[in-house]
């Protein structure tokens, strides 16, 4: 802790009465971790701990535990209203700056301050007595301030009331002219990517649907030896690609390097194989990418991409699929992930028809993988075979068994591969017919 201000006080507590704020911003406990983070910081302050926690349907309570004491708030949104404290002591951080700064974060329109005087040295009365040796904490606990957090990551659909939480350590966060970049690391699920917001994996079940959306095609293709990759910036799918030995190129299409950054820093899981020299690797729009590919360039063609917003959106539409039916060679294969039939019904039937009237209905075929931390947990992907192939009839069940077993895989069989296109009624039903 800071040792006493000259003026005989050992910190300055400030209590603000917040008025009038923005609801919605009190009821984004990100926004709110966010700003009072930046408050903290552009006041000079060191950043020890964070918890915040949202209450459901609205409100936020949050604590920054900083070097010179604390910050903390209490939101109720539905009345505009947010009680903030800001304790510092020492004279380093003048806690008013952190307040109006804070205050303009959430668009405060009126505001009270009052400030208490915290530790007076009279009212103490004794003199400064450091503690006799031998009695300090474990060396361990002085020699670093590790900044930990405990934050709820809240995925909130706006479309539908659905909230997805987690909690755990902010690790990394930061934007790209594209998107928000976040990653936590998760007490149920392990190191987690999110992006704008949205769940994009976890080391818990990134595999469901890795090995779902390289190995259904590259075990039912005779012999894929070049892939193009669309997305997939975290590097899932390319670790998954690489394991196959006959592959002899995968070209991947990231349009953020930032993701890949990310990637590389936070999840060694994922990204192990972006340095293998099969592949290589092109920041750019993959929306352009394949107006200008060859003609019959690829084996496959895999959308690894996020949901239809923003910079994927373009990879949603009947255009960029007539250039990935152009760019692959007579027996190939497109791959989309096509979001989940449940969730996303609208952009799934979209998907499916517009690849119907390219390909031909009975060519194309969607299948299923489960994961947890998907909204609803059910996922879909798209198989559009150029060459007639189908997705399972043919499929050689001792090649993908003894694939599995060697490379140790962990969601992928060729059992799994079977049932993977089995639908539910409510989701065949949502197909085009043949
Ligand atoms: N592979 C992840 C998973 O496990 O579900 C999620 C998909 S991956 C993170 C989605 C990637 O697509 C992001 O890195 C995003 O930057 C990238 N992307 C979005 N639009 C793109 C575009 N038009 N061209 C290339 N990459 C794009």
């Amino acid at each position: 802790m800071t040792p006493a201000s000259p003026d005989g006080r050992l910190g300055r507590h400030l209590l603000l009465e917040l008025y009038d704020c923005d609801p919605h911003l009190l009821n984004d406990v990100t926004a709110i971790e966010s700003s009072m983070e930046y408050a903290a910081t552009e006041a000079g302050a060191t950043i020890i701990n964070t918890t915040f926690h949202y209450f459901a349907p609205w409100g936020v309570s949050g604590v920054v535990v900083i070097q010179e004491s604390h910050l903390s708030i209490h939101t109720w949104p539905e009345y505009g209203y947010a009680a903030v404290d800001v304790f510092t002591c020492g004279d380093t951080v003048d806690p008013r700056e952190a307040a109006a700064l804070l205050a303009q974060k959430l668009k405060a329109e009126r505001q009270e301050v009052s400030e208490i005087e915290r530790g007076n040295l009279q009212a103490i009365g004794r003199e400064f007595t450091p503690l006799p040796q031998g009695r300090e904490p474990a060396e361990s606990a002085l020699r670093e301030i590790r900044r930990t957090r405990d934050v709820w990551f809240t995925e909130r659909n706006r479309r539908v009331a659905l909230s997805l939480k987690h909690k755990g350590d902010k690790l990394f966060d930061a934007r790209s002219d594209y998107q928000r970049v976040e990653v936590y690391d998760t007490d149920e699920y392990g190191p987690m990517l999110a992006l704008d917001g949205a769940i994009m994996c976890t080391r818990q079940d990134e595999y469901a649907y890795h090995e779902m959306i390289a190995h259904v095609p590259m075990l039912r293709h005779p012999a894929a030896r070049r892939v193009l990759v669309i997305g997939g910036g975290d590097g899932g799918t390319v670790r998954e690609l690489l394991r196959h030995e006959g592959l002899e190129e995968v070209v991947l299409v990231e349009i953020d390097a930032l993701v890949i950054e990310a990637s590389r820093k936070h999840l060694p899981f994922l990204s192990e194989s972006l340095d293998d020299p099969r592949l290589s690797i092109h920041i750019a729009d993959g929306k352009a990418y394949v107006q200008e590919a060859a003609e019959e360039a690829f084996d496959l063609v895999i959308v690894d991409s996020n949901d239809p917003v923003g910079p994927s959106k373009g990879l949603f539409d009947e255009a960029f699929y007539r250039h990935a039916y152009r760019i692959l060679k007579p027996e190939g294969i497109l791959i989309t992930q096509s979001e989940s039939p449940r969730f996303n019904s609208v952009v799934f039937r979209d998907v499916y028809r517009c690849l119907g009237g390219i390909f031909g209905p009975p060519q194309v075929h969607c299948y299923l993988s489960f994961i947890p931390t998907y909204p609803t947990g059910m996922w879909s992907f798209s198989f559009s075979s150029k060459g007639a192939r189908h997705p399972v009839q043919g499929l050689d069940q001792e090649r993908s068994n003894a694939f599995s077993a060697r490379e140790g895989l962990r969601y992928y069989n060729a059992a799994i591969h079977q049932a993977a296109f089995a639908l539910p009624p409510f989701v065949q039903e949502m197909l085009p017919t043949a």
